[in-house]
């Protein structure tokens, strides 16, 4: 094998011991092979990867083909020049610059890899296509695996540290666009949206030949949603439906007004109405947009002000940080009230809602001002107990089961209520996915209720109540 079997960490060391276990002549030959075939081998390759649906869309332009082609020649003749020992920083560091450009024009890493896989194997069959013995064959295709390899992981590394940067910078973005006077952003969206009505009714009125109406695309509102706000908004459902509405009224609605002016009053009265309909519709939904996003972008949930699922991912991220650098636990804590439908279907949905408020109030009292609270779902909450011991998140737990257990719960009706709520405990483990954890939280929350709800269950471990008891203060 040409992999060093103590592999050093510094990549010119590696690029270095790659071409010291390669021989010299078969180094030599691989390189002659490159040399000698690399237009056609850039050819072959912009021929494939253009025949991938995904990286047709990076590569379908005239000036990309011949730049590719140009810079993919000399990459893989620099690849597998003869070379010194002081030219290899060079090279490595190039391979990372292309890993840059690659995540600059977001590139998927897989395609990047396919392309690699590609390569290697019209390398080997034009090796083999030359009359290589089946020895030097051998070596050489172990070089340039080798190689390739080393490339391809470089590439990565920068790839995956500049994605994430840039993912950071984005969300940077979109807080900083959100933050900005949002309540003065949403007046003067709903304005300018009102007045491209009146501007089509304008136009209608004041006729022509032919007649053109303002489309909605091109009115501020439209180039602003188109720009900023889809962005903003990126993933909520509405972005959809406000795009669909756009594109039916520039793409029916207008064109059937034009053309109704001189026809049947009737028809024309019906669809001013339709474009009325529509345009309340695109109010409706841009004003959701706004509102839901306050919320969400604060990182509150509306009704008990606990923190929302926005922040879980950067938090949850964090703390297994701290775990794995300096070996601090931490345990996560899946709540649930139990039979909590039967609050809404007797005293009503504002009941319901107190109660989620008067718990979210007493798991806050109850934990550490380090801990974190979030409202998960419904009438479900996640508590993140930062630094603590597997035992003692158990403990934790009991204790507030008890405290909600205890607690008398005032409605608006005047009625007191008791409830009971079941905990799922997971302490962290070691996996690096915080996503491992919430499931094994939700697992054991799920053995809680099923073992008869009122109690606190640990992940892998069964009940823990009884067991847990003794040992805690109430
Ligand atoms: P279990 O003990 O198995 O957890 O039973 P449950 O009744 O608590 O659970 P289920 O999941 O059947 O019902 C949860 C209910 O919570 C259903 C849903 O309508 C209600 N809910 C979810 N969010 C809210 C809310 O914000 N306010 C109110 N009042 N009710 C909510
Ligand atoms: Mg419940
Ligand atoms: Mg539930």
């Amino acid at each position: 094998m040409t992999t060093p079997s103590r592999r050093p960490a510094d990549p010119v060391q590696e690029w270095a011991a790659i071409l010291e276990a390669t021989p010299p002549d078969v180094r030599q030959r691989v390189a002659e092979l490159v040399q000698r075939h690399r237009a056609a081998l850039a050819e072959a390759f912009y021929a494939e990867m253009l025949a991938h649906p995904q990286a047709h869309v990076f590569l379908d332009a005239q000036v990309v083909h011949q730049r590719l082609h140009a810079s993919m020649q000399r990459w893989l003749g620099e690849l597998f020049a003869p070379r010194q020992h002081d030219e290899l920083a060079a090279i490595v560091a190039h391979q990372r610059h292309v890993g840059e450009v690659h995540a600059r024009i977001q590139l998927p890493m897989h395609l990047v890899a396919r392309g690699a896989r590609f390569l290697k194997g019209r390398l080997l069959t034009t090796l083999l296509q030359e009359g290589a013995d089946a020895k030097q064959a051998e070596r050489a295709l172990l070089y340039i695996g080798d190689l390739l390899d080393l490339a391809l992981e470089l590439m990565a590394e920068s790839y995956v540290r500049d994605t994430q940067r840039e993912a950071r910078s984005e969300e940077a973005f979109r807080l900083h666009a959100l933050t900005q006077n949002l309540q003065v952003e949403r007046e003067r969206q709903r304005f300018l949206l009102a007045n491209w009505g009146q501007e089509v009714l304008f136009a209608l009125h004041r006729g022509g030949e032919p007649l053109v109406l303002p489309t909605l695309r091109g009115s501020e509102f439209g180039l602003w949603f188109m720009h900023k706000g889809s962005n903003v908004f990126e993933g909520a459902p509405e972005v959809d439906l406000v795009l669909r509405g756009m594109e039916r009224v520039d793409g029916t609605l207008l064109p059937q007004l034009a053309a109704s002016t001189a026809g049947d009053p009737a028809h024309h009265q019906a669809l001013l109405l339709q474009l009325q309909s529509e345009l309340d519709n695109l109010q409706y939904l841009v004003q959701m947009l706004f509102e839901r996003h306050v919320e969400l972008e604060s990182g509150r949930d509306a009704l008990t002000r606990l923190l929302n699922r926005r922040f879980l991912a950067p938090i949850l991220a964090r703390e297994i940080h701290l775990a794995q650098q300096r070996r601090i636990p931490f345990a996560l804590l899946m709540l649930d009230i139990d039979h909590f439908k039967q609050v809404n279907d007797r005293h009503g949905h504002d009941a319901g809602d107190v109660v989620l408020q008067q718990t979210a109030a007493l798991l806050l009292n109850h934990v550490r001002s380090s801990d974190f609270v979030f409202r998960f779902g419904g009438e479900e909450f996640l508590v993140v107990l930062v630094d603590v011991p597997p035992a003692q998140a158990a403990a934790q737990a009991d204790k507030l089961r008890r405290r909600i257990a205890a607690h008398r719960f005032d409605l608006p009706n005047g009625v007191t209520l008791q409830l009971t709520a079941s905990i799922g405990v997971a302490a962290w483990n070691g996996h690096p996915d915080y996503q491992y954890l919430i499931q094994q939280a939700d697992a054991a929350l799920y053995a809680a209720k099923r073992g008869g709800r009122d109690r606190v269950c640990v992940a892998d471990d069964g009940p823990v109540a009884q067991a847990a008891a003794p040992t805690i203060g109430a």
